[in-house]
């Protein structure tokens, strides 16, 4: 079955999202663990695009909240994700600046209508709020994982453990 353009979008988005990894130092970039299932965001605006509700609710500089808009641009002009200023939606995902939490976000929307958080931390050694990071972040929020931790990669990716930097945190699941 042919992709659908959007499906297409997102595969190159994916690649995107292993070689930001691979470069980024943001060690604590640790999305939630697979028991949380990759929920879908399932609303959709008139144009037939996904709608992420969010708000931000983290202390960010005017030039980090610039950044994360950026990003969010980049996202939209790329998919057919749409981010928007939460009103009531019950879905939607709350943008924080905790500090120790570091880079962090679960991947996709959460089951049973729980809130979805990204937590970018700042001023942290991690760049959380670097616009590569803030994408890789993002990316997670709509849905998307690393490469090395989809089903059946370690039949198909071999790691260089020798290449990864003192401090990354690499997290491999076998299935
Ligand atoms: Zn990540």
């Amino acid at each position: 079955m042919p992709l659908h353009h959007c499906q297409k979008l997102l595969i190159r988005l994916l690649i995107t999202l292993t070689a930001s990894l691979s470069q980024s130092p943001h060690g604590r970039d640790i999305p939630l663990p697979p028991r949380d299932a990759v929920i879908k965001w399932h609303s959709r605006d008139s144009d037939g695009n996904y709608v992420v509700p969010y708000s931000v609710t983290g202390l960010f500089h005017h030039y980090e909240i610039e950044t994360l808009e950026q990003a969010m641009l980049h996202i939209e002009a790329n998919t057919c994700i749409r981010f928007r200023a939460r009103r009531s939606e019950r879905f939607y995902a709350e943008i924080r600046n905790v500090k120790g939490l570091g880079c962090t976000s679960g991947v996709g929307a959460r089951a049973n209508g729980d809130l979805s958080v990204v937590n970018l931390e700042s001023p942290s050694q991690y760049e959380c709020t670097k616009y590569r990071n803030v994408v890789h972040e993002l990316l997670h929020l709509i849905g998307l994982n690393h490469e090395h931790e989809r089903y059946g990669a370690h039949k198909h990716i071999i790691v260089h453990y020798e290449n990864i930097r003192p401090g990354i945190i690499l997290i491999i699941i076998r299935y």
